[in-house]
């Protein structure tokens, strides 16, 4: 198998996006984006200069980033799967922010607008096509929901699918989705309580007979948000701490492996331990962090941009 040259900056990377401001009269958190991977934001509140906050990612994608933009930055990370490597990508951050429209794409699904999910798939089966002489590739896709809301792994959709084309891959993403008559709010409501992880299998023989075995992990992550105790009470609540509890724990094996600790916390929650083999070791992760502008959510931003500052190794 020949091993594509690739810079890929070491083993974990992060990544911000920040979504259009949708509210004509919001205020914009946003101070500054760099070329550099830099982020300004300010406080609506305290507009002054000396109040802004200051961050530094491998990359920021500003409102105006097309999914092809956002898919070009991520594309060496997905090719390397083909070359054995196994890989994490995750959509971090708070309901609304995005993650579902960088994964996926948007709810209407326009065909121009798929996200990484799509784009990611569509180019291993490129490749596969590409290295047919030299390897001969199997692709194998697997969507499984997890219940955020007890640490509880469904996995209601965990068939292993064989998949030849990127048809096949939509047609299972619409499946994994649901029934989309039970609405639009139901849908968000349960998508922001649960992770839902879109896996490929690829498994590769080369003319020598070698084998070789990889996956790559597509995380939507629950939402992100804090929740007001005043607000939920009884099962809700619950719900909510165990959402935040599994958010933490992955930050926790993420930090952990940045800062190359000799004990990794996977058995702390469900999604590490089920994601362990794609964490760490030769394994590559790439975070997502979605910013909502609006001014409202900027407490929500700050936690968002806090938490990949600390996963991150720039
Ligand atoms: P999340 O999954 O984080 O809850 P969504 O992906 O559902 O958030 O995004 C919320 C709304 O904002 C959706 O209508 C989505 O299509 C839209 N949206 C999110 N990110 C973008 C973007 N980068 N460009 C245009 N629309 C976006
Ligand atoms: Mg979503």
């Amino acid at each position: 198998l020949y091993n594509m040259v690739q810079d890929l900056k070491g083993n974990i990377r992060v990544y911000c996006r920040i979504r259009p401001i949708f509210n004509v009269e919001a205020k914009n958190v946003i101070d500054h984006i760099g070329d550099d991977g830099s982020l300004v934001v300010v406080d609506p509140l305290k507009p002054q200069k000396d109040k802004r906050k200051i961050f530094q990612f491998n990359h920021v994608f500003g409102p105006t980033a097309t999914q092809y933009d956002v898919f070009r930055e991520t594309r060496p990370l997905v090719r390397s799967v083909m070359d054995g490597y196994n890989v994490c990508i995750f959509a971090y951050g708070q309901t609304g922010s995005g993650k579902t429209h960088t994964m996926c794409g948007p709810a209407g699904g326009l065909a121009n607008e798929l996200g990484i999910n799509y784009l990611a798939v569509n180019d291993l089966f490129q490749l596969s096509d590409e290295r047919k002489d030299i390897v001969e590739y199997r692709i194998q896709v697997q969507m499984i929901r997890s219940c955020a809301s007890d640490d509880s792994l469904v996995l209601p959709d965990a068939t292993m699918c064989p998949v030849k084309s990127t048809t096949d891959v939509i047609n299972l993403m619409k499946l994994g989705e649901g029934n989309r008559a039970v609405g639009s709010t139901a849908i968000n409501n349960r998508s922001s309580r649960s992770h839902s992880v879109l896996t490929v299998h690829v498994h590769g023989e080369d003319v020598s007979g070698s084998i070789l075995r990889s996956c790559l992990h597509l995380v939507d992550l629950a939402g992100s948000e804090r929740v007001d105790k005043s607000e939920v009470t009884g099962d809700g609540l619950k719900e909510a701490q165990h959402i935040n509890k599994s958010l933490a724990c992955l930050g926790d094996v993420i930090a952990a492996l940045a800062q190359k600790n000799s004990h990794i916390p996977y058995r702390n929650s469900k999604l590490t331990l089920l994601l362990q083999n794609a964490l760490g070791g030769n394994a590559k992760t790439l975070m997502f962090a979605h910013v909502n502008p609006e001014g409202d959510s900027f407490g929500e931003t700050m936690s968002t941009l806090k938490f990949a500052q600390r996963v991150s190794t720039v």
